[in-house]
């Protein structure tokens, strides 16, 4: 049985706006989940309604098989973390730690192994006597961090908790927070409207769109087995490049030129014959120049940037553009003229009716 069952989960907010539509997820003891997607699709909604913070408008939320929705969020066994991690100004680290179990009685004794045992994990030890105010961001978020995993619950809950550090602490803390996870091993929700942190934390991710779930897979399932054009253009940095195209003799035309479509692109091409479909190809599955068995294009180079580890070569292909991910030592030129080669096995079809993929 799932630790975690939330089951046809809707939230409709009293002015009458449908922010999540049945929601339905198994979540497993232990395991890090992230809701990803754009702002406003639901994934904090979502969240708050797993911490008992917002009431369930229909559905069910299961909690080791007992039914929860009417169970308040201090008896639900989880602890949130949120974007702005609000310490206590007054108090010192050691404090801020301690608080909560002051308030639940727990033993001065207790409490002291508890704030070391915390401390350690997350390497605040020498800092446990300073103020809030003397301390960097990361520090301070892991303090916020610290006072949710103190209590020791089953379901860890974090909302954005990165988004008020500067890059280079989020990439810290994003490790660290993996090493949380790794060392407590208590099951995690966490909300991120960054691909970067979902694909680095999770061991499924949840993409929602307007409410709906797109797509839940493991970040490899996500990256490469794409559910639809909009997980597929979600997930990938630059996205997936798209080119609508219509099949007509199992081919399709792009700038002129026809492309039969083979693999198990060919054997469903029958079924699409005369429609519209994607023709979807990721930025960095391509090679350049022309290579037997490929896709080859033709394109115009028309800008580059060099990023350090890769060079994106944004190019004309006739009357639609892309994108190419390519090593720096051989980008082209500014304005040449160039072919590309992307392998049969790195093109995804989309039917451009439903989105879904082919
Ligand atoms: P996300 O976390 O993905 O950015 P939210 O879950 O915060 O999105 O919000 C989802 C949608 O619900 C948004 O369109 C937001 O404006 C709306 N929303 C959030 N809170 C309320 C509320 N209290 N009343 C009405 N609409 C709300």
């Amino acid at each position: 049985m799932a630790y975690l069952t939330l089951n046809g989960i809707n939230k409709i907010y009293p002015n009458g706006f449908h922010a999540v539509h049945d929601f339905n997820l198994e979540i497993e003891k232990g395991e890090f989940i992230v809701f990803v997607g754009s702002s406003g699709c639901g994934k904090s909604t979502t969240l708050r309604m797993i911490a008992g913070l917002e009431d369930i408008s229909k559905g069910e939320l299961l909690i080791n098989g007992v039914r929860a929705n009417d169970i308040g969020p201090r008896e639900r066994e989880v602890a949130m973390v949120f974007q702005s991690y609000a310490l206590y100004p007054q108090m010192t680290v050691y404090d801020n730690l301690a608080f909560g179990l002051q308030l639940q009685g727990v033993d001065e004794d207790e409490i002291e192994v508890k704030v070391q045992r915390v401390a350690k994990i997350l390497g605040l030890t020498d800092y446990l006597d300073r103020m809030p105010r003397a301390l960097s961001g990361g520090q301070r978020q892991r303090v916020a961090v610290g006072r949710a995993i103190i209590r020791r619950v089953g379901i860890f809950l974090m909302d954005e908790p990165l988004s008020n550090l500067d890059a280079k602490q989020r990439v810290t803390m994003r490790a660290e927070i993996a090493q949380i996870h790794r060392e407590t091993g208590a099951t995690t929700i966490y909300v991120t409207h960054d691909q970067t942190e979902a694909m680095t934390l999770a061991d499924r991710i949840v993409v929602m769109k307007e409410g709906y779930i797109q797509q839940v897979g493991t970040p490899y399932e996500l990256y490469f087995q794409p559910a639809n054009l909009f997980v597929a253009g979600f997930i990938g940095e630059p996205p997936m490049n798209f080119i609508r195209a219509t099949v007509s003799g199992g081919s399709i035309r792009i700038n002129g030129r026809p492309y039969d479509l083979r693999g198990k692109l060919g054997e469903k091409a029958a079924d699409y014959e005369g429609k519209d479909i994607y023709f979807g190809f990721r930025p960095e599955a391509v090679v350049l120049g022309k290579q037997p068995g490929a896709y080859v294009m033709d394109a115009k180079v028309e800008l580059t940037e060099m990023l350090g580890d890769n060079t994106n070569v944004y190019v004309d292909i006739g009357d639609v553009n892309a994108i190419l991910k390519v090593n720096p030592h051989d980008a082209p030129e500014m304005d040449a003229d160039i072919s590309f080669s992307i392998p049969v096995e790195s093109t995804y079809l989309f039917d451009a009716e439903t989105e879904m993929v082919i």
